[in-house]
C-alpha cells in the first residue's frame, strides 16, 4: 500500500480499538520486525489497528518507509518550535529546576500546595484564610492585591492595601505569598511585598511585563493564557529565561474549548507533555481550571496522579460572600476535606517521583 495515509491509520486504529472484544489481547506478527524504526506513536497505533483487524488490514502491505518519513516531518513540524528555545528546554534526563522561596522548594521532593482567596478582600478575611490552609498543610499563601478582571464594574483588588494585608497573613503564619502584577510598572511593587509574582493568564503574552520580570530577582509562576499552546507558553517562559530569571514555575489553569458548564477545560496532559520539554516545574491550578467548587477536589488528585510539582487552589472563609470568582472557591472545611483526600494521591507521589530520582538522578539547577 505505497504512500498510506497515516492519518487513515490513526482512525482506523482508533475504531479498532473501540471493536476490540473485552479480554481479548494484542497479537504480535511478523511485520514488527519491519517496523522498529517508527516512531513509538505511530506504531502503537499501527500495532493497534493491526491486532483488532486481523485479516481486514493486512500490514504486510504497508510501507513503513513513507509513514516514517511522514511521521517524523510532523515530528519535526510539531517540535520545531522548540528548538529555539535553548533555555526552558530539557537538556538532559533528570535536569529539573527547583524554585526555592523561604524554605519551600517548588519541583523538590514534596508536593506543594499554594491557598487563599482570589483576592484580598480585608485583614479578617485574609488571616483567616492564611491560618486555615497553613494548618491544613499548604506551604504558599495567595491572594490578589491587583486583580484582572473582564468587566471593569468588578471588584479590582485592594492593589497596595491588599499587598500588604498578604504579607502581614502570611508572616503571620510562616507562609511564603504569591501574588500577581498586571503590568510591568506594577513589578517593583508587587516584588516588595511578594515572594513569588505570577503572571495571569490575560498577561502570558505581554511582553513589556515578561522581560521586566525576567529582570527581576523574584521567582515567577506564569500561568498559560487561555488560548494559548503549550508552545506559547514555552516561548513566554523562554522570555523570562532569557532576561535573566530562571526561578520560573509554569502553571496550567485550563484552556477554552466548547461547553459553559465549566468555566474551562484543564489540559491535564499538559503536565507529563510539559515534563517532557521542559526542567522546569509545573503546577496546576483546579480552581481556574473548572470554575466550579465541587470539581476542584476530583481535579486536584488527578494533578497529583499526573506528576504535577504543585496546586494552586482558591479558598475563602465565606465563599458566597466572594468578591471575585465566588463559585470557584473553597470554603475552609472543603479545603481540609481535599487536603485530606489527597493523602494516599501524595504518598504515590512521593514514591514515584523516588522511581524517577532513581531512574535519572535530577540534575538540579
Ligand atoms: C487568579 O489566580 O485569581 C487569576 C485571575 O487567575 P487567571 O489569570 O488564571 O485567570
Ligand atoms: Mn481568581
Amino acid at each position: 500500500m505505497p504512500g498510506v495515509d497515516r492519518s487513515y491509520a490513526r482512525h482506523f486504529a482508533v475504531r479498532s480499538a473501540a471493536a476490540r472484544p473485552a479480554g481479548t489481547s494484542l497479537q504480535s506478527r511478523s511485520p514488527w520486525s519491519r517496523a522498529t524504526a517508527l516512531p513509538a506513536g505511530l506504531k502503537t497505533n499501527l500495532r493497534v489497528a493491526y491486532a483488532f483487524s486481523g485479516p481486514c488490514l493486512d500490514l504486510e502491505d504497508f510501507e513503513f518507509d513513507a509513514i516514517d518519513s511522514l511521521e517524523a516531518d510532523a515530528e519535526r513540524a510539531a517540535y520545531g518550535a522548540l528548538a529555539s528555545l535553548k533555555l526552558v528546554r530539557i537538556r538532559s534526563a533528570g535536569q529539573r529546576t527547583i524554585v526555592r522561596v523561604k524554605g519551600v522548594e517548588i519541583g523538590g521532593d514534596r508536593f506543594v500546595v499554594m491557598a487563599g482567596p482570589c483576592a484580598v478582600e480585608s485583614e479578617r478575611q485574609v488571616m483567616e484564610t492564611a491560618e486555615a490552609v497553613a494548618r491544613a498543610g499548604a506551604r504558599v499563601l495567595r491572594g490578589g492585591g491587583f486583580k484582572p478582571r473582564t468587566s471593569p464594574y468588578n471588584f479590582q483588588g485592594l492593589g497596595l492595601e491588599g499587598l500588604k494585608l498578604l504579607r502581614k497573613a502570611g508572616d503571620a503564619f510562616g507562609l511564603p505569598v504569591i501574588s500577581e502584577a498586571m503590568s510591568d510598572s506594577q513589578v517593583e511593587l508587587v516584588a516588595e511585598y511578594a515572594d513569588i509574582i505570577q503572571v495571569g493568564t490575560r498577561s502570558m503574552e505581554n511582553a513589556a511585563l515578561l522581560a521586566t520580570l525576567g529582570r527581576c530577582s523574584r521567582p515567577v509562576l506564569l500561568k498559560r493564557g487561555m488560548v494559548a499552546s503549550v508552545e506559547e507558553l514555552l516561548q513566554a517562559a523562554e522570555v523570562l529565561l532569557a532576561n535573566g530569571n530562571p526561578h520560573v514555575i509554569l502553571c496550567e489553569r485550563g484552556i477554552r474549548t466548547l461547553g459553559k458548564l465549566t468555566r474551562n477545560t484543564c489540559d491535564i496532559v499538559a503536565v507529563p507533555l510539559l515534563h517532557q520539554l521542559t526542567h522546569l516545574p509545573v503546577i496546576v491550578d483546579p480552581s481556574h481550571a473548572t470554575g466550579r467548587r465541587s470539581l476542584v477536589p476530583a481535579l486536584a488528585r488527578a494533578a497529583v496522579a499526573i506528576g504535577a510539582e504543585g496546586l494552586l487552589v482558591e479558598v475563602h472563609p465565606s465563599p458566597k460572600t466572594a468578591l471575585s470568582d465566588a463559585a470557584q472557591s473553597l470554603a475552609i472545611p472543603e479545603f481540609r476535606r481535599m487536603m485530606h483526600r489527597l493523602e494516599p494521591y501524595l504518598k504515590l507521589w512521593s514514591e514515584e517521583h523516588a522511581l524517577d530520582e532513581t531512574a535519572a538522578p535530577a540534575a538540579r539547577r
